[in-house]
């Protein structure tokens, strides 16, 4: 018995060290697909029926990797984040979006572009100084950068996250509530934290023209948010159905496959003129 227990023991080891190697590699291969451009940013436009068309859309990171297919975000944030590469990347991501919406803000006219915040960028003491370096440099005007995070976010050292979300507020950047429903959410938290948005998860969305327990849970977050003063968007809209539904409901906009898959900058305006109107 005791032989086999190190047997294991050992083969756990081994594991972990490639593991620990295989980590290497692709931070080092993150690294140096920064330094050759190859990340670049998708947007998703946002729909909303009251406002009668585009409201802003979200940015999505992408990775044009040399050997394999673009590389979505979930086969390398994660590393990033453990590496803490993630604070690099993250500010790349922050000025690419910036930018981008300065060159729409020339042809197509102001369309708010929100960004992702993982929790781990967060928690770094240079978060703010970051944010106030992107939105002195592209001259980000009010209303014009949102920034996304998760409930994770609102957890952890309420204080400190307090004080950061509200620094970012008097900069004229909104900020939005990701994934709402499926972290430890309190209503204490959205009342305290007065943020603008509250995105509500695909997994609310997914299946509720066939589940009414889904279709409860989406309009009574609506009815709250809407009593808070937040503008509520729902995730992963695929259907009309579950467009009329979320409309019939009072829901302020969606993203989904359903207006539209997250797309390219250039196929982004050419959609948004398109369908500035509709
Ligand atoms: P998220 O922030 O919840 O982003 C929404 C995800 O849902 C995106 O996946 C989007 O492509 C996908 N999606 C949109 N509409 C639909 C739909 O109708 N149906 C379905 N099934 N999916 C839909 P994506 O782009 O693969 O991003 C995955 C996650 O990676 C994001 O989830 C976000 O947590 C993270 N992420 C993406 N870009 C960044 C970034 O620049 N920084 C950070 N920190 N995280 C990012
Ligand atoms: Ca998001
Ligand atoms: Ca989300
Ligand atoms: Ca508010």
């Amino acid at each position: 018995v005791k032989e086999k227990g190190r047997a294991d023991y050992s083969f756990y080891q081994t594991q972990m060290s490639v593991d620990l190697a295989a980590r290497k590699t692709l931070e080092a291969d993150m690294i140096r697909g920064l330094k050759n451009n190859e990340f670049f940013l998708v947007y998703q436009p946002q729909y909303s029926h009251i406002k009668g068309g585009i409201t802003g859309c979200e940015a999505l990171i992408r990775w044009r990797h040399p050997t394999r297919r673009i590389v979505p975000p979930i086969e390398f944030i994660p590393a990033a984040e453990r590496s803490g590469f993630i604070g690099t990347l993250g500010e790349w991501g922050l000025n690419e979006a910036c930018r981008q919406a300065n060159e729409w803000r020339e042809t197509l006219g102001e369309i708010p572009v929100s960004v992702n915040l993982s929790t781990v960028q967060f928690q770094r003491s240079d978060l703010l100084d970051i944010v106030r370096r992107v939105v002195k440099q592209h001259h980000v005007t009010p209303g014009a950068l949102e920034l996304e995070v998760t409930e994770s976010v609102l957890m952890s050292d309420t204080e400190r996250t307090f004080g950061i979300m509200q620094e970012m507020k008097s900069l004229g950047i909104r900020i939005s509530i990701d994934d709402f429903g499926t972290g430890y959410s309190s209503l204490a938290y959205l009342k305290k934290f007065d943020a603008d948005v509250l995105k509500i998860d695909r997994t609310f969305v997914s299946d509720m023209e066939n589940n009414s327990n889904d279709r409860a849970i989406i309009s009574a977050v609506i009815n709250m948010a809407q009593s808070l003063d937040y503008h509520v968007i729902a995730e992963g809209v695929e259907s009309r159905e579950q467009y009329d539904l979320l409309m019939e409901m009072g829901c302020y906009a969606i993203q989904g496959y359903w207006f539209s898959k997250p797309l390219p900058a250039d196929e982004f305006a050419r959609f948004y003129t398109e369908n500035q109107d509709k």
